[in-house]
């Protein structure tokens, strides 16, 4: 079921309809300001007043702001929004020196069920309407200001892929509409192998990163649950057929679990996955969550991973941690319920900080 309609799930037909009487001109200028120039239909000074305030009660937000958090100095910020149906989902926004880029959420919940994530420990709620996901960039193109928003990842709750035809809408009026290059989008799936394919397909080429965290079928099968229906030399094919088709660049996302998967045999399966993929690999030391006990990898170890890596001619970098104390880190998004009691603290990562929580290259 996708969500309720909200003023990014209009088609340009149906944004007509919403105005009888007017000149034809006039949808093309409401959507242009909804999308192009990310306004609220009151702050449309280029249309009469009445017809301002008419839209303004005809397209509602379809995300009401339930709480803004902010860390880093300010340079990351995590909302929690509510829906149109009272679901809730996470959005992040990090301000660098170089770019600004927010990180949304494509589903309520998750379905994927890995075990070191916030998200799917949560389980599964609903798919976002294409709608609920573009209007989140909406928000962060107005939050960012006087900054340009840069770079979308689709990295925060649920899994892109098995909500496909929403999050390709979204993509879509991205580009088209808002005017974002499809390199500066990035898609994260844990290798859902149907839905690479299909993206393989389309026109619109944008980054692709692929969760994987372990490169033995055996350790992945726990790790990543979805792993025993889409298996590593599957997925490999996979990918190599995506980068054949978009010219692409591939990243390999691994958190790296003390003990688990930060080994010198876990550097060399992850290398020989990597390497026939010319592909990139990001190091994200675990962040702590609710249900997960194991430590992310302390520090020294993490840098020995990396250099082992490009001792095996793998290029690979240390994601730099954002917004840890307001749990706003990879896989910490986890949207409480109405009425659930604050998220509960956790014990940070081995050399992260709370309050202090950029870490060093
Ligand atoms: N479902 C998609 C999109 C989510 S992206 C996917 O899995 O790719 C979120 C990223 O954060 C994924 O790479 C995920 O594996 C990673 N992640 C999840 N839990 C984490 C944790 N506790 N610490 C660090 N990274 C985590």
């Amino acid at each position: 079921m996708g969500g309720v309609p909200g003023p990014y799930d209009l088609s340009p037909t149906e944004l007509a309809a919403l105005l009888p009487g007017e000149p034809a001109f006039r949808s093309r200028q409401v959507w242009d300001g909804l999308y192009r120039r990310a306004l609220r239909p009151a702050e449309m000074t280029d249309l009469p007043a009445a017809l301002r305030s008419q839209l303004e009660e005809a397209l509602p937000s379809g995300l009401e702001v339930l709480e803004c958090q902010s860390a880093d100095d300010g340079d990351t910020t995590k909302w929690l929004f509510s829906l149109a149906d009272g679901a809730r989902v996470e959005t992040v926004l990090m301000a660098y020196p170089d770019r600004v880029t927010v990180c949304v959420s494509t589903q309520v919940g998750c379905a994927m069920a890995c075990g070191f994530c916030a998200t799917g420990q949560g389980g599964f709620g609903r798919n976002l309407s294409t709608g609920e996901i573009v209007e989140q960039v909406v928000s962060a193109i107005r939050a960012a200001r006087p900054r340009r928003l840069s770079r979308v990842v689709f990295m925060g709750m649920g899994e892109p892929l098995a909500n496909y035809d929403r999050v390709l809408g979204a993509v879509r009026r991205l580009h088209t509409d808002i005017g974002l290059s499809a390199r500066h989008l990035t898609l994260s799936t844990v290798g859902i192998i149907p839905g690479i394919r299909r993206l393989a397909a389309e026109p619109l080429p944008v980054n692709l990163a692929v969760s994987l965290h372990a490169a033995n079928d055996e350790l992945r099968d726990r790790l990543v649950p979805i792993n025993r229906r889409y298996p590593l030399d599957a997925l490999s094919d996979a990918c190599a057929r995506y980068v054949a088709a978009t010219g692409r660049r591939l990243s390999i996302e691994w958190a790296m679990i003390d003990g688990v998967n930060d080994s010198g045999r876990d550097a060399e399966e992850l290398a020989a996955f990597t390497r026939p993929l010319g592909a990139h690999v990001n190091l994200i030391p675990l962040n702590p969550t609710p249900g997960y006990a194991v430590r992310g990898t302390a520090p020294g170890q993490v840098r020995r991973f990396r250099q082992q890596l490009r001792a095996l001619g793998v290029n690979a970098t240390i994601r730099v941690t954002r917004g840890v104390e307001i749990d706003a880190a990879c896989g910490q998004l986890a949207a409480p319920a109405p009425g659930a009691a604050d998220s509960p603290r956790f014990e940070p990562t081995p050399g992260v900080r709370r309050g202090a929580v950029r870490t060093r290259r």
